[in-house]
């Protein structure tokens, strides 16, 4: 089946291709022709994955999916939430800054440093670092959509380690793979168990059943 990935994260692409395997041709955004940023102004994952999705159907006018996806930290109240990808420099003044990984991860670690700093000096416990990865694949198909979602669990490590993934994985503990990062774990073996590939599986079985 050809059909078109709407977005133009190259890591959410691999990771796309290598879960959906060599039944799926994906085409990005970009070799669909669109090259701007399709908005994202909804409040859920949801609200924004159905966003991407009716953005390529309504430009293109063909069958397509699209993800949206992020990291909610227990100990920041969700954050960031629907805001992962542009973190970082939410309060800058030179603009949204959209994945610029770097900046996101020195953003999430300083603020949960302020709370840790904040619990040592009124003598209570540092909070949980507890946090996890949600995803919802939009499944575009002649116009209407169906959704999907994956959620994969773990905790936020004090400093980066791995060099595998994207985005957060450099701090994202699994607790798939205790002691490891999600930039620490293979390809395959995020792949076996992150929130993309939960949602992405739930899309392939339901088109194989329909
Ligand atoms: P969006 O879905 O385009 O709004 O962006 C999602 C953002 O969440 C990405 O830019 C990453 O910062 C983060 N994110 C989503 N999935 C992952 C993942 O599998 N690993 C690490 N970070 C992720």
């Amino acid at each position: 089946m050809k059909i078109i990935f709407a977005t133009g994260n190259k890591g959410k692409l691999r990771e796309a291709r290598e879960i959906l395997g060599p039944d799926y041709e994906l085409l990005s955004s970009a070799d669909a022709g669109v090259i701007e940023d399709i908005p994202e102004t909804g409040s859920s994952f949801q609200e924004n994955s159905l966003q991407k999705a009716e953005y390529i159907w309504k430009k293109c006018g063909v069958d397509c999916f699209s993800d949206d996806s992020g990291l909610e930290v227990d100990a920041l109240g969700g954050a960031p939430g629907i805001y992962s990808a542009r973190y970082g420099s939410m309060d800058a003044a030179e603009g949204s800054g959209s994945h610029d990984f770097d900046r996101n991860i020195d953003k999430l670690l300083h603020e949960l440093t302020v709370l840790d700093t904040k619990a040592l000096l009124e003598g209570k416990p540092a909070p949980a670092r507890t946090a996890r990865f949600r995803c919802v694949v939009t499944l575009m198909l002649d116009g209407e959509p169906h959704f999907f979602d994956g959620t994969c669990e773990g905790t936020i490590a004090y400093e980066r380690k791995g060099n595998g993934g994207f985005g957060y994985d450099p701090v994202f503990i699994t607790d798939d793979f205790p002691g490891l990062s999600m930039s620490e774990i293979s390809e395959e073996q995020k792949n076996s168990i992150s929130h993309r590939a939960q949602a992405l599986n739930k899309m392939a079985e339901w088109l194989k059943n329909r």
